[in-house]
C-alpha cells in the first residue's frame, strides 16, 4: 500500500507545565503554518501564558514564546537556527495560543499531546513508588470524548510501560466506533536548559504501533520535528520501547549521581578527593564526563519519581531482583543528604539549639525556579529535628510561596515560624552559624568584581556547599559596594 502522508494544522497540547509549554512553543516556531493551542485546567497559569511573566522560568523561552505567541520574527542565525541575539525584525502570524477551552480545542485538533503531570502515587495500591496517572487518565478521557476521527494522540508524559494500551481501552470505552493512532513521543529536555535542549535534542523518539495508521501518524509527528531537527535524530521505535526508554535513560542518569555520591562517603573517610576521581574517570571515553558531579543528590519532579516508578514496574512483572537493583539508587540519593545534615549538625557541636542557619539555594538545580522536591528541603527536615533558632534560605528564583508550599509537608508544626524566606542573600547570611549552599546558582560562585570577601579566623566557621566546590567559592557572593561584607561565621 502507499501511504498517503498526513498533513498536520492543528496540534493541541494538555498541560501547561514545564514541559508542555516550552515544547508547544518550539513547535509553533518552527511549523509557521500550523496552529498550536496549549491547553490547561489552570486559569491562572493560562493567563501568565498570556502576559509578559510566563509562569515557569527558562532561558530564552519568552523569546521563543513572544516570537510564536505575538507574531515577532525571530532573529535566525546562517544555519537555520533561532538565535535571541540576532534582532526580531518582520512579523509573522501569531500561532501559539494558550487557553483554558480544552474540549474546543482538543475538538480542532489532528494531533493531541498530552502534557500532563504524572506524580507518584500518594495513597493506595503502589503509593510512594507507582505513578499517579489520574491526571493522565483524565486528560486521555477528554481526548476520547472530544477528539474528531484519526486524530493522533500522543504520550508526551512520561508514563509507566503499557501506557498506549491503557489510552486505547479508554479511547474504544468512549468511542468503540472510532481507532485513534497513539504514539509515544518522551521529552527529554531538563529544566534550566529547556530551550537549548528543544533546540537541539540528541534525538527525538516517536514510538508507534506497526500498523499503516500508525506508522503514518509517527510519519507526521516526525515532519513537525524535521522542520529543525535533523532526520537523522528522529529515531522511531516501536511503542513500548518509546515508553520505557524515557523511564530508562532518567534512571541511568540517576545512577551515575548516585554512583559518584557512594564514591564522595569513601573519599570523606580517606582524604580521596571525589572532583579529582569525576575529572580522572570522566577522561575515560567510555565513561564520559557528564553527570558525575557529587553533591546533594538529584531532585526535582522527574529522577526520583521515575526510578520509584521503574522499580514498581520492575515488581508487578514479577522481578523483584530488579526492582531492588534500582531501588539502590534511590537509597543512596537518601544516604548523601542525610550524610550531609548529620555532618552540619556534627560541626556545629551537635546542637542547633539558639542558631540561625542559612540556606543559600532551594531550587533543585540552577537556572529554574522550580522548588518541587528540592533536595534541601529534606536537609531543612532534618535540620529541624535539632530546634534550631531559625532557618533563612534564600534563592534568586524560587518565590516565597512555592518554597512555603513545599515546607507545608514537613511534619515539624513550627517549621513555617522557624523558616525565613529572604530576598537578599546578606539578609539571610547575618548573624547566621552556618551557612548552607544548596544549589549551584552562579551567583554563589561568580568571582567578584573587587577583591572577595575575607575569611575571618574564626572558632569554627562552618560553611557546607553542596558540592565539593571549597569554602572560598562561598566567600564571593557578589559584594555591595559601601555596604559590610556578610557575616559568616
Ligand atoms: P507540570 O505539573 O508543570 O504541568 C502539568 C500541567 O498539566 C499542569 O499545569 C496541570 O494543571 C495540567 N493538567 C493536568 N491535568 C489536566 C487536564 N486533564 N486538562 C488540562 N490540563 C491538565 O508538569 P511538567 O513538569 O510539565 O511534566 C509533565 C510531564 O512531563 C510529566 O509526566 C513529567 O514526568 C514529564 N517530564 C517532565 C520534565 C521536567 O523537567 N519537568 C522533563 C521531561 C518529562
Amino acid at each position: 500500500h502507499r501511504r498517503v502522508r498526513r498533513q498536520i494544522r492543528n496540534v493541541c497540547c494538555i498541560g501547561a507545565g514545564y514541559v508542555g509549554g516550552p515544547t508547544a512553543a518550539m513547535i509553533a516556531l518552527h511549523n509557521p503554518h500550523i496552529r498550536v493551542t496549549v491547553v490547561d485546567r489552570d486559569e491562572k497559569r493560562i493567563r501568565a501564558w498570556n502576559s509578559r511573566h510566563l509562569p515557569i522560568h527558562e532561558p530564552g523561552l519568552s523569546d521563543v514564546v513572544r516570537a510564536a505567541r505575538d507574531g515577532l520574527r525571530p532573529g535566525v542565525d546562517g544555519t537555520g537556527h533561532f538565535d535571541a541575539s540576532i534582532e526580531e525584525t518582520t512579523t509573522r502570524a501569531p500561532n501559539l495560543f494558550f487557553s483554558t477551552a480544552c474540549a474546543e480545542t482538543i475538538a480542532e485538533a489532528d494531533v493531541v499531546m498530552i502534557s500532563v503531570n504524572t506524580p507518584t502515587k500518594r495513597q493506595g495500591q503502589g503509593a510512594g513508588r507507582a505513578t499517579d496517572m489520574t491526571a493522565f487518565e483524565g486528560a486521555t478521557r477528554d481526548v476520547a470524548t472530544h477528539s474528531r476521527r484519526g486524530c493522533i494522540i500522543v504520550e508526551k508524559s512520561t508514563v509507566p510501560c503499557k501506557t498506549g494500551q491503557l489510552i486505547k481501552n479508554i479511547t474504544q470505552q468512549h468511542r468503540p466506533e472510532l481507532d485513534f493512532p497513539i504514539l509515544s513521543n518522551p521529552e527529554f529536555l531538563s529544566e534550566g536548559t529547556a530551550i537549548k535542549d528543544l533546540m537541539r535534542p540528541d534525538r527525538v523518539i516517536i514510538g508507534c504501533e506497526s500498523t499503516p495508521s500508525g506508522i503514518a501518524a509517527a510519519e507526521a509527528l516526525a515532519d513537525l520535528y524535521a522542520s529543525w531537527v535533523p532526520q537523522e535524530r528522529i529515531v522511531t521505535n516501536n511503542i513500548w520501547s518509546a515508553e520505557l526508554c524515557k523511564l530508562t535513560a532518567n534512571a541511568m542518569l540517576a545512577q551515575r549521581i548516585s554512583s559518584i555520591n557512594s564514591i564522595s562517603a569513601i573519599c570523606e573517610r580517606t582524604g580521596a578527593d571525589v572532583g579529582e576521581i569525576a575529572k580522572s574517570i570522566g577522561l575515560d571515553r567510555r565513561i564520559g564526563p557528564q553527570f558525575l558531579k557529587a553533591g546533594l543528590g538529584f531532585g526535582g519532579s522527574c529522577f526520583r519519581k521515575d526510578i520509584a516508578s521503574l522499580t514498581y514496574l520492575a515488581e508487578s512483572l514479577g522481578l523483584p531482583e530488579v526492582a531492588a537493583y534500582w531501588e539502590q539508587v534511590l537509597t543512596m540519593n537518601n544516604y548523601q543528604r542525610d550524610r550531609f545534615a548529620l555532618n552540619v549538625i556534627a560541626k556545629l557541636n551537635n546542637s542547633l539549639r539558639g542558631k540561625k542557619i542559612t540556606i543559600l539555594g532551594y531550587a533543585f538545580k540552577k537556572d529554574t525556579g522550580d522548588a518541587r522536591e528540592s533536595p534541601a528541603l529534606d536537609v531543612i527536615r532534618m535540620l529541624l529535628e535539632e530546634g534550631p533558632k531559625s532557618i533563612a534560605i534564600f534563592d534568586p528564583l524560587c518565590s516565597e510561596a512555592d518554597i512555603r508550599y513545599e515546607l507545608s509537608a514537613l511534619p515539624a508544626a513550627d517549621a513555617q515560624d522557624v523558616v525565613k524566606v529572604c530576598a537578599d542573600p546578606y539578609e539571610a547570611c547575618e548573624d547566621s552559624s552556618a551557612v548552607l549552599v544548596l544549589t549551584d546558582w552562579d551567583m554563589f560562585k561568580m568571582q567578584p568584581r573587587s577583591a572577595p570577601v575575607k575569611a575571618q579566623p574564626v572558632d569554627s566557621p562552618v560553611i557546607a556547599s553542596f558540592s565539593p566546590s571549597t569554602p572560598a567559592d562561598l566567600l564571593h557572593l557578589p559584594q555591595r559596594s559601601k555596604e559590610k561584607p556578610p557575616t559568616i561565621v
